[in-house]
């Protein structure tokens, strides 16, 4: 595994003013420009993409396919669409004023807000850093990009890749752990964007206060799996979680976190786990190179351990580890109940537990009951299910019939709420967090005889028509003034 090359505070400030400078410029300011650099991500992403792959193999050990699919795919997708809508999405927009305004021109300006600041974290750090990326260059927004620690392969090659394609005095990686971060954010920027957990969460989004600086939180949580057994397939809802949860061993925000199913049916979902684990291959989890992924770090795989050994549920599947790779088998556990470990905190990890409930219904209290997830998923083609789980539940995202696929729908809004984060990314939706909307009008001199109620002297007559005008008082009816 490669040593990541930390920057120093020195770098951190070289990075700041030259960004500032360039900012100050107008650089950036240019559709053309800002095209340019797009396509040069996806140049970038193409032309390297075995590096990107190999880049892995120390960090997450993340197969060539969810490489494609999960990290490279999706950005040069979302970045060539950019491309083709960036002049729409900048072009100003006259606003529907009344007749008497329209000589006004009133016009809404997008405008960038200026140089940002993006911390991406290591569980998708090409993904989630480039996601922000784009939206920040398609904004006109020059951006420091602070890299994860804890994925230092992924980081070491995107600090050498990132000045062979864009403009440096633009964009700028800097790696780094705690300190470096803290320096970061002692600085003020335009805007932040944050991807992590919520305790570090809490930290940027106080430093940014200081600066009243705005923020996007994408945070993380415990993401419920609904299953409603009587209109639904168990055989498939299990095939469907079990895949979710083993992709990139578990380690992705929008895992599903923990399955709430009817007690009654928690023998037949079990029987269905386990002929989808053999489907699957789960059993090969701790060896294979092509399927399965290992956990970033020995501290998040002690963290796991730790939360095998002290939950009391019932291993109905996998179990299995291997600490030398860094490896567990995905592992389902059965009867898991209130209070449980694997209850406590968001798990991040290839395991599930199995929460029994009486019913449907007390399963959505169960769930109201909790943070906000990022996101809330939930098998069942009953109407009524569907309807109360939009109208009673609160989550980042409501998703029916599946797991993870929702990510890939690139017009969606991606974006927690309450503990789960705030603020959108996605194409237009991160476009809009870099952008600020400027208010603008240019009343022509040659108006100035319509304007001349506005001065004093008030006189009655001009305060009475003031006031209809304005709409604080109602104007007479033609009834009323004809009997007066
Ligand atoms: P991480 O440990 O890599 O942290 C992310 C960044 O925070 C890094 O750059 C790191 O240097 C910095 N950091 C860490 N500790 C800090 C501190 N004390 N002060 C200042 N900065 C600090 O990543 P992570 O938090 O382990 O990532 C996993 C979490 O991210 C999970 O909770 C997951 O759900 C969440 N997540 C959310 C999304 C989303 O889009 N909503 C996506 C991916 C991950």
């Amino acid at each position: 595994m490669p040593e990541l090359k930390y920057n120093s505070a020195a770098e951190i400030d070289d990075a700041y003013e030259t960004l500032q400078a360039t900012f100050r410029a107008g650089t950036t300011r240019p559709l053309s420009w800002r095209k340019h650099q797009l396509n040069q991500v996806v140049l970038l992403l193409r032309e390297n993409l075995d590096a990107i792959v190999q880049s892995f193999a120390g960090d997450l050990g993340k197969p060539r396919v969810e490489v494609i699919t999960g990290e490279v795919g999706p950005i040069v997708r979302r970045t060539i669409q950019s491309v083709a809508l960036l002049d729409e999405w900048a072009s100003d927009e006259r606003v529907a004023a009344p007749d008497w305004q329209q000589s006004w021109s009133p016009t809404v300006l997008k405008r960038p807000k200026g140089v940002v600041l993006v911390i991406s974290p290591w569980n998708f750090p090409v993904f989630l850093t480039f996601q922000p990326l784009i939206g920040a260059i398609a904004a006109g927004c020059p951006a420091v990009l602070k890299l994860s620690e804890i994925g230092p392969g992924v980081s070491t090659l995107l600090a050498d890749l990132l000045p062979k394609y864009l403009d440096r005095s633009a964009y700028r990686v800097i790696n780094g752990g705690v300190p470096e971060v803290t320096h970061l954010l002692r600085l003020k920027w335009d805007h932040i964007t944050y991807t992590g957990n919520g305790t570090v969460g809490r930290i940027v989004a106080k430093a940014a206060a200081e600066h009243l600086t705005p923020i996007t939180l994408e945070l993380g949580g415990k993401s419920p799996v609904l299953i409603d057994p009587n209109t639904t397939n168990l055989k498939i809802v299990a095939k469907r979680v079990l895949w979710g949860k083993s992709r990139n061993a578990g380690q992705i925000c929008v895992a599903p976190d923990y399955v709430l199913i009817p007690r009654a049916a928690q023998d037949a979902f079990v029987e269905a786990i386990k002929e989808a684990a053999a489907e699957l291959r789960l059993d090969d989890a701790l060896a294979s190179t092509d399927s399965y992924g290992s956990i970033v770090s020995e501290g998040h795989y002690r963290r796991l351990r730790n939360l095998m050994t002290t939950s009391s549920g019932t291993i109905v599947v996998g179990g299995n580890t291997n600490e030398e790779r860094r490896r567990i088998a995905p592992t389902v556990y059965r009867d898991v109940k209130e209070g449980d470990s694997l209850l406590e905190g968001e798990i991040f990890g290839p395991l599930l537990p199995i929460v029994p409930v009486d019913d449907v219904r007390q399963a959505i209290e169960y769930i109201d009951a909790h943070p906000r997830p990022l996101v809330l998923y939930a098998f069942t083609e009953d109407p009524e299910v569907k309807q109360a789980l939009r109208d009673e539940t609160r989550s980042g995202g409501l998703h029916f019939n599946d797991v993870l696929s929702q990510a890939g729908v690139d017009q969606l809004p991606f974006a927690g709420v309450g503990e789960s984060g705030y603020g959108n990314l996605t194409l237009k939706y991160t476009y809009d967090e870099f952008t600020y909307l400027r208010g603008s009008v240019d009343i022509p001199l040659t108006l100035e005889p319509n304007l001349s109620t506005r001065y004093p002297p008030y006189t009655p007559a001009v305060i009475e028509a003031l006031a209809i005008k304005s709409g604080a008082v109602q104007a007479p009816t033609a009834a009323a003034t004809a009997s007066a």
